[in-house]
C-alpha cells in the first residue's frame, strides 16, 4: 500500500521545479521555464524518461504561483491514486529563528515575507507559489524548507559582521545558505566515510552558486555566504566576496544605482565577467581563451583559500567533499584545487578523481576527499514527510 506522496517545488523567479517522492523513491521531475515569457513545461519519471506533459501554451502562466496552479491537476493525476501527503517548498531565507522546517501556517508566511528585503531575489517567489497553493488546496499541508536552517548552529563569533551591533540585532547578519545540500551530504557521510563523519570536513558545493561549509561532527560551524548568496566565492555570474570600497567607488564615479550594483554584482560578474565568454564551466573548460583558462584559475585559487580559511575554523582538516555540477563533474578542478590544498594534507589519487571514484584520496592521505552527488530535493522530501509525522 502507497504510504503517499510527496511534492516537492523549488521556485524561482522565472522557473519552477517540481518533483514527486514516494518515500525516498523519486516519481517523476520537471520543470517550468521562461515564466512570463514563453512557458516551456518539461518532465521525466523516475528513471530520466521524458514524460508526456500538458501544453501550457493555451493559458501561459505569468508567474510561478500560476505554473503551480496550472500544474496541480496534471501532478494528482500523476499520483495515480497514491495520496498526496503534503508540498515541501524550498524557501531561501528562515532569518534568524528557524533552525529547521516548518508547516506552513497563514502567521508563517506573514513572518517568511518579513525576510524579504534580506533575499528580494528568492524570497518573494519562493513564497507566492505557496500562498496560491493554499488559497486553491487549503487541505494540503505545507512544508517551508529553510537554506539557512542548517547553519544557525554556526557560533555567533561566526555570524556577526564588525558592524555596530544593533544592525547584529536588526537581522544584518551572516546567515549562510546552500543549507539543504550541506545537510544532504551531512546525512549520507555516516554511512559513506562512518569516521569521517564525526570530524572535521570542508563541503565544496560547487554549482552555479558556490560555496564552502565546514562540518564538524556533520554540524555547520561556518560558511562562506553571509547576508546574501553573493559572498564567499566566485560564482557563475556573482562575484563572491568583494571590497565593499568597490560599491561605493563604483556608486561615486559611474553614478551606479542600486539596480545597476545589483545587475553587475549579480549577473555581470563572476565566472561570466572574468572570462567574457561564459558562467558555465564546460564553456570555460572546453575554451582555448586566455581569459576563460584566467576565469578557472581565480575560481581554484579562491576555492582553495576558501577551504584553508574553513580548516583554520575547524582547527585542522579531516576531509573534503566536491558536491554540486562542478564539484560532481569537473575533475580538472577537483585535481587544481586539491593540489593547492597539499599544505593541508591533501594526497589525491589522480587515477580515482578522473574516473570520478567515491574517494579520490589515495589510502593513506591525511585529508580524505570524497565526491558525493547532492540532492536537495530529496532532503525537502525526508523533512516534509518528518514534519508531518510530528505533526501527528
Ligand atoms: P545550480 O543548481 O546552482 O544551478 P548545478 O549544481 O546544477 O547548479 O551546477 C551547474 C554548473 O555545473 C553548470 O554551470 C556547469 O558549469 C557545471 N557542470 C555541469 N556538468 C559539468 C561538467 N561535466 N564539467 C564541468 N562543469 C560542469
Amino acid at each position: 500500500m502507497s504510504t503517499g506522496v510527496v511534492a516537492v517545488v523549488n521556485a524561482g523567479s522565472s522557473s519552477l521545479k517540481f518533483s514527486l517522492y514516494e518515500g525516498d523513491a523519486l516519481l517523476l521531475a520537471g520543470q517550468v521555464d521562461g515564466i512570463g515569457v514563453r512557458p516551456g513545461l518539461k518532465a521525466r519519471d523516475g528513471a530520466g524518461a521524458a514524460l508526456a506533459v500538458p501544453d501550457l501554451a493555451a493559458a501561459p502562466p505569468a508567474t510561478p504561483a500560476e505554473a503551480l496552479l496550472a500544474l496541480l491537476p496534471w501532478l494528482r493525476e500523476r499520483l495515480e491514486g497514491r495520496p498526496l501527503l503534503a508540498l515541501g517548498h524550498r524557501v531561501v531565507h528562515g532569518g534568524p529563528k528557524h533552525d529547521r522546517p516548518c508547516r506552513v501556517t497563514p502567521e508563517l508566511l506573514d513572518e517568511l515575507a518579513t525576510l524579504s528585503p534580506l533575499a528580494p531575489l528568492h524570497q518573494p517567489h519562493n513564497l507566492s507559489p505557496i500562498r496560491a497553493a493554499m488559497e486553491r488546496a487549503p487541505g494540503v499541508p505545507q512544508v517551508a524548507c529553510f537554506d539557512t536552517a542548517f547553519h544557525r548552529t554556526i557560533p555567533e563569533v561566526a555570524q556577526v559582521f564588525a558592524l555596530p551591533h544593533e544592525m547584529t540585532a536588526r537581522g544584518i547578519r551572516r546567515y549562510g545558505f546552500h543549507g539543504l545540500s550541506y545537510e544532504y551530504i551531512a546525512s549520507v557521510l555516516p554511512r559513506l566515510a562512518p569516521k569521517l563523519a564525526q570530524g572535521r570536513v570542508v563541503v565544496a558545493h560547487l554549482g552555479n552558486g558556490a560555496s564552502l561549509c565546514a562540518l564538524q561532527s556533520g554540524r555547520s560551524v561556518a560558511t562562506t555566504m553571509g547576508f546574501s548568496a553573493l559572498d564567499g566565492l566566485p560564482m557563475g555570474t556573482r562575484c563572491g566576496e568583494l571590497d565593499p570600497a568597490v560599491v561605493l567607488h563604483l556608486m561615486r564615479e559611474d553614478g551606479l544605482d542600486i539596480a545597476g550594483v545589483e545587475a553587475l554584482l549579480y549577473r555581470r560578474s563572476g565566472m561570466l565577467g572574468l572570462s567574457g565568454l561564459s558562467s558555465d564551466f564546460r564553456d570555460l573548460l572546453d575554451s582555448d581563451e586566455p581569459r576563460a583558462r584566467f576565469a578557472i584559475e581565480v575560481f581554484i585559487y579562491r576555492v582553495a583559500r576558501g577551504i584553508g580559511s574553513l580548516a583554520a575554523a575547524l582547527g585542522g582538516l579531516d576531509g573534503i567533499v566536491f558536491t554540486a555540477g562542478v564539484g560532481e563533474n569537473a575533475a580538472p578542478i577537483r585535481a587544481a584545487v586539491c593540489e593547492a590544498s597539499r599544505w593541508l594534507g591533501v594526497d589525491l589519487d589522480i587515477a580515482a578523481n578522473a574516473a570520478k571514484a567515491e574517494r579520490i584520496s589515495h589510502d593513506g592521505s591525511r585529508v580524505a576527499v570524497h565526491v558525493i552527488p547532492t540532492d536537495e530535493n530529496l532532503m525537502i522530501a525526508r523533512h516534509t514527510r518528518r514534519v508531518l509525522a510530528e505533526a501527528g
